[in-house]
């Protein structure tokens, strides 16, 4: 799939010294032919492209026109208990979309570009390893019925990324032969592309989802809800497994009535066999004081759903950031409201966690 140019138009690869000894790493330098190479020791340190937290301008373009390549060199898997059981290593970071809540750009700056990491080949294979150790899942759990689940979406949009590299489709491809274990990615990019991919089950995608209204202000350069909506029948029908990530969810004046009708819509547009495995993960917004301070200079508009004091307390991070999230006594009551109107109008769709 060509991606919108606006979305990604590569102008500059940086790259790691070996990324050519990587077929993936050919691949996709013969894919942009005319793209500028620059030279790095680290897809880590490339101080041109990380920080410009002052100009939005910048970082957006950046995101546009510079791809960065590197490989991930620990290979290591973190537990992790609610979307999925292990944090598989990642075979990117960073992300071309910019949604005004995102933790990702956190770690590397604002501008924080796609980075694909070319050793694809020895990620598979650890994950093979890993899920050879694990056994059988030893019973059914909030995760899943019968396999270990396997986050590879941690740090950026595998939809996107799909569509510079082959490295979702090989993810896929790996996961369809473990007999024990599933991938498992969230999305707010509809990439069919895809559909081709024949995961015959043992991949998970779960859409984002949140009120359209919501979804225009903060999720920026995303696909509109009605087409990650409208694809989840395809997707099914393709032998991916489809959740809905209802995430973050966002309280404002009104916002039962835009869930609720959202909840309805997908009611709509589902057909039986996507309804019967369809399950959801439901997350409060958590804010970010920093965060907060940059997209007052370039969305402040975002800011009018995100930056709510009255209701937010501040917590500190393990990273020694200042996060936001709702006060407690409040969330739970929301919490509880939003899991009322998830059963009346979505009954068939149960909740894997919410918090
Ligand atoms: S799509 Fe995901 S990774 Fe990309 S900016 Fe949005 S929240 Fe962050």
């Amino acid at each position: 799939m060509a991606l919108p140019k606006q979305l990604i138009d590569v102008e500059k690869i940086y790259l790691e010294p070996t990324v050519e000894t990587y077929a993936r790493g050919r691949e996709i330098l013969a894919r942009y032919p005319d793209a500028e190479r620059i030279g790095v020791a680290s897809h880590w340190k490339i101080p041109s492209l990380h920080g410009n937290e002052g100009s939005a301008e910048d970082w957006l373009r950046i995101k546009r026109n510079v791809l960065v390549l590197g490989t991930k060199k620990a290979l290591s898997f973190r537990p992790n208990g609610r979307s999925a059981h292990f944090i598989a290593p990642s075979t990117s970071n960073g992300c071309a979309m910019a949604c005004a809540y995102c933790y990702v750009p956190r770690r590397k700056g604002y501008a924080n570009p796609i980075s694909i990491f070319v050793n694809i080949d020895e990620t598979c294979q650890a994950i093979r390893r890993h899920a050879a150790r694990q056994g059988g899942l030893p019973a059914p759990d909030q995760i899943d019925g019968e396999h270990w689940v396997y986050d590879i979406g941690e740090n950026g949009d595998l939809s996107v990324d799909a569509a510079i590299c082959d490295n979702v489709k090989d993810l896929v491809a790996t996961f369809r032969d473990i007999s024990n274990a599933k991938g498992s990615f969230a999305t707010k990019f509809v990439n069919r592309d895809l559909l081709a991919y024949d995961p015959q089950g043992k991949t998970r995608i779960r859409f984002s989802l949140m009120p359209e209204k919501v979804a225009k202000v903060v999720d920026v350069r995303t696909s509109p809800i009605a087409d990650r909506i409208g694809a989840v029948d395809e997707f099914v029908r393709a032998g991916f497994e489809v959740h809905l990530n209802f995430s973050p969810v966002i309280v404002y004046e009104g916002w039962e009535r835009d869930w609720q009708a959202l909840f309805e819509q997908v009611d709509d547009a589902l057909s039986p066999a996507p309804k019967e495995q369809l399950r959801a993960e439901v997350i409060f917004l958590t804010h970010n004081r920093q965060l907060h301070e940059v997209n007052m200079q370039w969305h402040p508009k975002a800011e009018e759903y995100l930056w709510t004091p009255e209701t937010q307390q501040t917590k500190r991070s393990e990273g020694g950031m200042w996060n936001l999230r709702y006060k407690v006594a409040w969330k739970q009551q929301w919490l509880a409201h939003f899991q009322e109107l998830l059963a009346d109008k979505l009954p068939y769709c149960g909740v894997r966690y919410a918090f």
